[in-house]
């Protein structure tokens, strides 16, 4: 859902020289986490432990780009606050998932260096965004002290996946300039066939979807992940919208040829949703 976006007046000591300049870091890795329920963002299950070790596993950042299944707009924009609210952008709910409050600080010069950056497409400075659930759920696991500046780049719905992963590859530079980037969906995603009476496995269609993304993953076979559409069969059944997927096509738009790409949290549960997360690098 687009919302208004405000134009940022950016004062010139908020444009830092932080991410200027050349890369002088070893390459960051990428990841794109599945969330899953919001509900994760307070549990501690095997979901967010799995989130908590791969936080532990990381060099520290000096910041995190997050492109996150639950903010897309028309056009392309990120958030450039410097203290970026928490979006509690979801209903029915316990009262105690309302009170989190993740109070990373924004970066206005890593939400200007990603604007700079890319250059196919005009990326707006947003001030009315924040923090949304995707983002938030995930991140308070890996750095649960919010001390990590955050900035969310926006899904823009017109855009296809090749464009998508156009616009994601010119983002690399900011992997050697200490910024760990994160996608944030699901791989499988149908909230319409949920199945709470299966908490601890998938439909078949959905278990096979996310073995043939992970195999496609694998292969290093982006273009067919980008095709889904034209995949047929379980794929569209298990993305029938592509905000949840898309994160995955950033994720993977940021890969070296060398680099491997390796899974955790690989599981699909209440029917139709996988929580398989990658990691590369
Ligand atoms: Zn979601």
């Amino acid at each position: 859902m687009a919302l208004p976006v405000t134009a940022y007046a950016m004062k010139p000591d908020a444009l830092n020289q932080l991410f200027k300049g050349p890369e002088n870091q070893e390459t960051m890795p990428v990841l794109f986490i599945g969330h899953g329920s919001p509900m994760n963002a307070i549990e501690l299950n095997e979901f967010s432990r799995g989130w908590q070790q791969v936080g532990k596993s990381l060099p520290t950042p000096r910041a995190i780009l997050c492109i996150s299944a639950h903010w897309e707009t028309r056009g392309t924009f990120v958030t450039a606050a410097e203290k970026p609210r928490t979006i509690h952008d979801f209903g029915g709910f316990p009262q105690e998932l309302y009170e989190v409050q993740y109070p990373a600080p924004g970066s206005p010069a890593l939400a200007n260096e990603t604007r700079q950056l890319i250059s196919d497409t005009e990326v707006g400075l947003d001030s009315s965004w924040g923090l949304d659930h995707g983002a938030w759920s995930v991140i308070k696991h890996l750095y649960p002290d919010a001390r990590i500046p955050v900035v969310q780049l926006s899904l823009d719905y017109t855009k296809s996946p090749q464009q998508h992963y156009e616009m994601a590859r010119q983002l690399a530079r900011l992997r050697r300039k200490g910024v760990l980037i994160i996608g944030s969906g699901n791989l499988v995603h149908n909230l319409r066939t949920i199945n709470w009476r299966m908490p601890e496995t998938g439909f078949d269609w959905a278990m096979e979807a996310d073995s043939q993304i992970r195999n496609r993953i694998k292969e290093g076979n982006h273009q067919a992940l980008m095709n889904y559409k034209q995949a047929g069969g379980a794929f569209n059944m298990a993305i029938p919208t592509p905000e949840h997927f898309i994160p995955l096509i950033y994720t993977l738009a940021l890969q070296n040829k060398n680099e491997e790409a390796t899974f955790f949290n690989a599981k699909t549960i209440m029917g139709s949703i996988s929580m398989t997360s990658v990691k590369i690098g």
